[in-house]
């Protein structure tokens, strides 16, 4: 009779280092395809989005303020999931087997008697470098290649599992991983062992991402140059003559928007065009969000306050979705804009008192801008709001200083949500914190919703006294994100991608 065969297998994937571009053609068929995946720091989060939606994923990783978990936990976990799962893929970082403890973890699978493959990536030591512009052999310059942890204990002058001797003499290139806490202890050693104290070197942090930063200098001046650059982890240190030619061969950080942190809003269906091609440019691209409309969860409050318009003083619009799903509502409850009759309505900005318009209501207050400031000032100014009801239609994730403002001028403000906004990807936490530490360089606005979807999310005082420039497609685009307070810093010449491309790109040249 056959041996039964266990079809069950785990992966090793080489995740390569950092660019999501580069991990190998299997490895990210085997992403698609995988029923657990096991990862960490070092591969690209990123990279899950190849994975099936209902993959389990499993972060072994380093967590804020914590360790990463022990590797005999992550080997058993490894043996326990091959054991339910047919798939396991444990993505790592770079290739698998330099420097990954990948090697460990496929001895405990093979002694644990489950099947394995490796699927090696390009390690750090061969990609960081040529994004660097550093060729890691040349026949000119380097025609021998070692890779060797920083990572040993600096205190194990006895025990070194490291020939040092050897690589003092070494006359071709050398790629320390994990050696930036003992950089100072390598170059001595390399000194002390008889490499030539101005050998060209380098240490280059994040490789291959838009956070690239390189720092060169002779080896004898690298550590100071990392410390005054403030090189953190993860860094490869190249030291060598190859290093020499970063000046002629660096291509990824001359890009026309290398480094640069551009947020791009998109209303849902729009093409990622923009975002692919500011991506090429070199640029740190970050997706504010699509939103997805929805009715708000309890829809009583609603109900109730249609019920009961004529109770009301005023009526407050700050957006297209929300007089949409307010009509929606008195809809749904058989009445039309007549019963809007006897209450006064602000609506914020050109397009709500557009959309209001087309419900056969004309506003009789257009605050000039969407602040709760402007709003509350233009209120004062044509009534005495002591006393005076008013309701707030809004989205639930609304801000609460507008009805906080107008509670402080003695008004009943019933403040309902009329709509719900769901984000179809990702939180805007990234952007919001990205605002706030001041490294957003510019936001990127393709039509009115854009500005608007992004004034309804994101408070924008968060971008007074920041460097973030608006960009923005053209004169009705930057009209809108006028009217919401924005002040717009670019415009396209031209209604198109590529002329708003070609704005920052513009601007980025002008000193
Ligand atoms: N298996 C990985 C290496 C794991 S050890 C590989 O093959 O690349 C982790 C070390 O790799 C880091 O400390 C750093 O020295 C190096 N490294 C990994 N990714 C890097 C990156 N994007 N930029 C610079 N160094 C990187």
């Amino acid at each position: 009779m056959p041996e039964k065969i266990n079809k069950n297998c785990v992966y090793l994937v080489g995740a390569g280092p950092g660019d999501v571009g580069l991990i190998t053609v299997r490895g990210r068929d085997l992403l698609g395809r995988a029923d657990v995946i096991i990862y960490d720091n070092l591969a690209s989060r990123e990279l899950l989005n190849y994975a099936q939606a209902d993959a389990e994923k499993i972060y072994v990783g380093k967590k804020v303020g914590s360790h990463s978990l022990p590797q005999d936990q992550i080997n058993q976990l490894l043996i326990d999931k091959a054991r339910n799962a047919p798939i396991v893929v444990r993505l790592k970082g770079g290739d698998p087997y330099v420097f990954g403890r990948g090697g460990e973890e496929a001895v405990a699978l093979s002694d644990a008697g489950i099947r394995f493959e490796v699927v090696p990536g390009v390690t750090a030591g061969v990609a960081v470098p040529a994004y660097a512009g550093i060729p890691v052999t040349h026949r000119d310059f380097a025609s021998d290649l070692a890779f060797i942890t920083g990572h040993e204990d600096a205190s194990r002058t006895e025990t070194s599992q490291i020939d040092w001797p050897s690589l003092g003499k070494w006359r071709g290139t050398l790629a320390f991983y994990m050696g930036v806490k003992n950089l100072p202890f390598i170059t001595e050693k390399l000194i002390a062992h008889g490499m030539a104290p101005e050998t060209p070197s380098a240490i280059i942090h994040q490789g291959t991402t838009p956070a690239q930063k390189t720092v060169t200098a002779n080896l004898t001046q690298l550590p100071q140059a990392a410390k005054d650059a403030k090189i953190k982890p993860p860094a490869l240190i190249i030291v060598g003559n190859v290093v020499s030619l970063r000046d002629k061969l660096k291509w990824f950080e001359n890009r026309p928007l290398f480094g640069k942190k551009i947020v791009v809003t998109r209303a849902r269906a729009q093409a990622s065009d923009l975002v692919e091609q500011l991506h090429q440019l070199g640029a740190d691209v970050l997706e504010f969000p699509t939103i997805r409309i929805e009715p708000p969860t309890e829809m009583e409050p609603l109900y109730q306050a249609v019920e009961k318009l004529a109770q009301y003083d005023w009526l407050i619009f700050t957006s297209v979705n929300g007089v949409d799903s307010f009509f929606n509502a008195l809809g749904q409850k058989g009445r039309d804009a007549r019963a809007l009759a006897t209450v006064k309505v602000a609506a914020i900005g050109p397009a709500t008192t557009g959309r209001l318009a087309e419900h056969g209501i004309k506003a009789d207050l257009v605050p000039p801008q969407y602040i709760a400031e402007s709003i509350v000032e233009s209120l004062k100014t044509v009534d005495n709001l002591t006393g005076k009801k008013i309701l707030l239609a809004r989205a639930d994730i609304a801000r609460t200083d507008l009805r906080d403002q107008l509670q402080n001028l003695g008004a009943a403000v019933n403040d309902i949500s009329v709509y719900r906004t769901v984000p179809d990807n990702t939180p805007s936490d990234e952007i919001v914190e990205a605002l706030r530490t001041d490294e957003i360089d510019y936001i990127t606005f393709t039509s009115s919703s854009t500005v608007t979807n992004f004034a309804d999310q994101i408070d924008i005082r968060l971008l007074s006294g920041t460097k973030t420039k608006i960009a923005s497609i053209g004169p009705v685009t930057s009209a809108t994100a006028h009217t919401l307070g924005l002040k717009v810093d670019i415009e396209a010449e031209e209604f198109t991608i590529d002329k708003l491309i070609e704005a920052i790109c513009t601007n980025e040249e002008t000193p």
